[in-house]
């Protein structure tokens, strides 16, 4: 016996568990036993009070998490082992010593069996996010087993969860190191430089998810202009430029993003020539912007839609701004466009994208359908989990 809290589900409410989905709702149960709070780790029970789960409570309409389905002690060996597990996907897949690429995602949520956690690895740090309270209270753990896996070679952990949490759960913490200091931080991916901040920057600091998409923009991009719209720092622009691209405009609407990407591009010898820096918003930007002047155009908006409320309007606004590119595109030209809302799914995405074709009345070819990368795996019990959905298109 563990001692945890029991989860007792209604009757007939054990299907989804049973079939490994990782989230339980409180309508689905009866009774928790004894003394909990939020964050705590409980054991699920069926109705008749077979074990099927164990996970932490949450106090929203999702009040369990489950991310082991076979009773056992939760205790630090257990999270090592995965953590290995999680280290062993990111080995095999080349990321963990590679000459050209030092940074990737080592914990990607339900993906990884972790809930509510991301873990990104940037060269010699690691930045932590929890989305929930019972990973959150496991940070110390978690660093240890950081330190204790990647030895000398992390130099820092740094623990970022103050806004995910403050989100999600309305829990107020601080931001800090949970070991070593803070550092400014470049790293490469496939071979180029960029500037991480995890302290100041958005999310853990950089996108790591567009990895494979900014590799395959680089085929595309060989004497283009090119518009890199909701550029961030840059991460498109560089690949780009790199590759030979005639001009590129990395276009945000933060000052603060706006500055790393222009040092992002001295940091790769990129020429002012060749690349600017431009603090605009995306709509004003592109209505603004003149007809046919670019030949390839990125599209990667923040989440739209955070939740069911606001997909509507999500979608409305996915339309304008796709609409505008595929209006104004020189033609021939190559548009990336990607949503990154969860509750907008793949089908809904090519809907909306296909709509904002007709209405711009240019003929469209379909060139790639694109995801998030193998370091962001996705728990296929938990088909909520997909996120970031991509098209590449030729416009003539
Ligand atoms: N493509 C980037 C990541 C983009 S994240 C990369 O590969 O790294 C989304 C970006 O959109 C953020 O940098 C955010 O500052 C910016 N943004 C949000 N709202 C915006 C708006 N209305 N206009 C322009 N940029 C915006």
């Amino acid at each position: 016996m563990n001692g945890y809290s029991k989860v007792i589900l209604k009757k007939g409410k054990d299907e989804a568990v049973r079939r490994f989905h990782p989230w339980i709702f409180s309508g689905a149960i009866e009774e928790i036993s004894g003394q909990y709070q939020e964050g705590d780790i409980v054991d699920v029970f069926s109705a008749g009070m077979e074990y099927l789960a164990t996970g932490y409570l949450l106090s929203g309409s999702i009040a369990v998490k489950l991310f082991i389905f076979r009773q056992q002690l939760i205790d630090k060996k257990f999270w090592q082992t995965a953590f290995e597990s999680a280290f062993k996907l990111r080995e095999s897949l080349g990321l963990t010593d590679s000459k050209l690429t030092n940074c990737y995602r080592l914990i990607h949520n339900e993906g990884d069996g972790f809930p509510g956690l991301i873990v990104d690895i940037y060269g010699e740090l690691a930045v932590i996010q929890a989305h929930s309270v019972g990973m959150y209270q496991l940070r110390a753990q978690f660093s240890e087993i950081l330190q204790e896996m990647y030895g000398k070679k992390l130099k820092a952990v740094y623990d970022k969860s103050a806004e995910s949490l403050r989100k999600m759960t309305g829990f107020k913490v601080e931001d800090q190191f949970l070991f070593g200091s803070p550092k400014e931080t470049i790293v490469k991916e496939n071979g180029h430089k960029f500037l991480v901040d995890p302290v100041k920057g958005q999310k853990t600091g950089f996108f790591l998810d567009q990895r494979e998409n900014r590799q395959l923009l680089s085929s595309f991009a060989k004497g283009r202009k090119v518009l890199n719209m909701f550029g961030y720092t840059g991460g498109f622009s560089i690949y780009a430029a790199k590759a030979g691209a005639k001009e590129v405009k990395t276009v945000d609407s933060s000052a603060a993003a706006i500055e790393i990407a222009i040092r992002n591009m001295e940091l790769n010898g990129i020429s002012d020539d060749t690349h600017s820096g431009i603090v605009a918003d995306a709509r004003n930007f592109l209505t603004s912007m003149d007809d046919h002047y670019f030949d390839l155009i990125i599209l990667d908006p923040p989440a739209y839609a955070k939740n069911l409320d606001s997909r509507k309007q999500a979608l409305n606004g996915y339309k304008a701004i796709n609409n505008q590119a595929i209006r104004k595109i020189a033609p021939g030209g190559i548009l990336f466009t990607f949503s990154c809302s969860q509750v907008v799914d793949r089908q809904m995405f090519t809907s909306v994208v296909t709509a904002a074709a007709i209405e711009a009345g240019r003929k469209v070819q379909v060139l790639h359908q694109l995801s998030q990368p193998a370091d962001h795996p996705l728990n296929i019990y938990h088909q909520e989990g997909t996120y970031l959905k991509g098209l590449v298109l030729r416009i003539l």
